[in-house]
């Protein structure tokens, strides 16, 4: 079909995307409003970085947009944002719109449409977020976004401390963008976050939790984590950062470990900022972890202190106090610690040598037993042959059963499980 509103070509996103995205442009357009790509994709775009999702601006109502799609999920209607459903793929559309009144530093209390394309891109944080494009491509830039990525810099739209008074999770997405792009922040932007930097703590650790990740599995947290220092931000949050100084190489071994392991990137932060396992678990309850996460990032701090607790000598000892710790704390957490290790090797910061972390890594390949349910035995089963009944002993039994069996010096089968839990209830009872 010939169209007057040609689309123009995107080269950071996916094209499926990108067509779909240029219809629901088009048929607001074809139905007389405005419509635009808008910030994170544009700036992306123009970056040449990867967009991940596109988010559009029209001049139409939130119900005018319902009405003109099939598919609708009314997201956000009464902040103008409806999620348009399009041949499987799904784009956010927000009618242009101005807020006021941010009472709590955080949420806008009204929320007003306007008609004009440019009031929009102004409520927008950044000058690189404030810019919109259209269907042929031509720039919706007021604030010169352009501009400041080519000089790469971060810069508030109007006045920093005023933009940074409505909402205080501004200054920490100011870092890390910063900090995920490599730019500079504008001095007045800076000025900004070093006047209004108290009303951070009026922010929910949710939200900079997740500014925080992106930091952390971004190229350069050491860049980001300094600013967040420097700027003074770090004391001013509503659960504690801990800091007392940063071990630099901690935080550069980051930089080896892949951004899709954030479990590992935020052990080596804490370590970095030399916190306990024990207090690491108050700390990630208080910054909102999900369990799973706390859970894995204590066991890697608790399995690295009980390393660190010294070392056998010979490797016959060495190889059995491995295996006790990587029984005790789960081969995940050992498999995750020989990698933090072989990060840390590389910046010089490393509790284990490259040689010992290939021996402790054979030692954790080989082993075929690793929890109570790789022994073939149950609880009950020994019971039943010991006809004793059970306690606290039986769990203890079990731990020395798999300890052996783990590490080889007893057979993992019935008979010999049974014949060494003899011997040893006798040993226990000779006592
Ligand atoms: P990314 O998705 O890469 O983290 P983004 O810029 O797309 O970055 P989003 O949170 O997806 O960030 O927000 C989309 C757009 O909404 C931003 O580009 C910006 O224009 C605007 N925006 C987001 N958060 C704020 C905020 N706190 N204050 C003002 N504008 C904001
Ligand atoms: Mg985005």
């Amino acid at each position: 079909m010939a169209d007057m509103f040609n689309s123009i070509r995107w080269r950071n996103a996916d094209p499926d995307m990108a067509e779909r995205s240029a219809d629901v442009i088009r048929t607001l357009l074809r139905h007389g409003h405005e419509a635009y790509w808008v910030g994170g994709c544009v700036r992306d775009e123009y970056m040449g970085r990867r967009v991940s999702d596109m988010d559009i601006t029209t001049s139409a109502l939130p119900e005018v947009t319902c009405s003109v799609f099939p598919k609708v999920i009314p997201t956000g209607i009464k902040h103008g944002t409806v999620t348009v459903l399009m041949e499987g793929q799904s784009f956010e559309v927000t009618t242009y719109r101005v807020e006021s009144g941010y009472e709590d530093h955080r949420h806008p209390t009204e929320v007003a449409f306007v008609r004009d394309v440019k009031e929009d891109l102004r409520r927008r944080d950044f000058t690189m977020n404030a810019m919109a494009r259209g269907i042929d491509g031509s720039w919706v830039d007021p604030f010169g976004g352009r501009a400041d990525v080519d000089r790469q810099v971060i810069r508030c739209v109007g006045d920093a401390r005023l933009r940074f008074r409505e909402d205080a999770l501004r200054m920490v997405r100011c870092i890390r963008f910063a900090s995920v792009f490599g730019f500079s922040i504008a001095v007045h932007t800076w000025r900004g976050i070093l006047s209004e930097r108290d009303t951070l703590s009026w922010i929910a650790m949710e939200r900079i939790r997740s500014e925080f990740e992106k930091i952390l599995t971004g190229p350069a947290p050491l860049r980001g984590l300094e600013m967040f220092v420097r700027s003074g931000l770090y004391t001013r949050m509503k659960a504690p950062f801990p800091y007392t100084g940063l071990d630099t190489q901690a935080i550069e071994a980051m930089n080896r470990i892949e951004p899709e392991q954030s479990t590992i990137r935020w052990t080596l932060l804490l370590l970095a900022c030399g916190i306990s396992a024990q207090a690491a678990e108050g700390l990630l309850r208080s910054w909102t972890f999900s369990n799973k996460q706390r859970e894995a990032i204590v066991k890697l701090l608790a399995l690295h202190e009980s390393y660190l607790q010294g070392q056998e000598e010979d490797t016959k000892s060495a190889r059995l106090q491995w295996i006790k710790l990587v029984l005790f704390h789960g081969a995940e957490a050992a498999q995750s610690w020989l990698h933090l290790q072989t990060a840390l090797n590389q910046t010089g910061a490393a509790s284990a040598s490259l040689s010992v972390i290939e021996q402790l890594e054979g030692w954790l390949r080989e082993l075929r037993i690793r929890s109570l349910k790789d022994l073939a035995i149950t609880g009950n089963e020994l019971l039943e042959a010991l006809d004793k009944r059970g306690g606290p002993w039986l769990g203890e039994l079990l731990g020395q059963l798999l300890e052996k069996a783990a590490a080889g010096l007893i057979n993992n089968d019935k008979e010999s499980l049974i014949e060494e839990a003899k011997r040893v209830v006798i040993h226990n009872e000779g006592l």
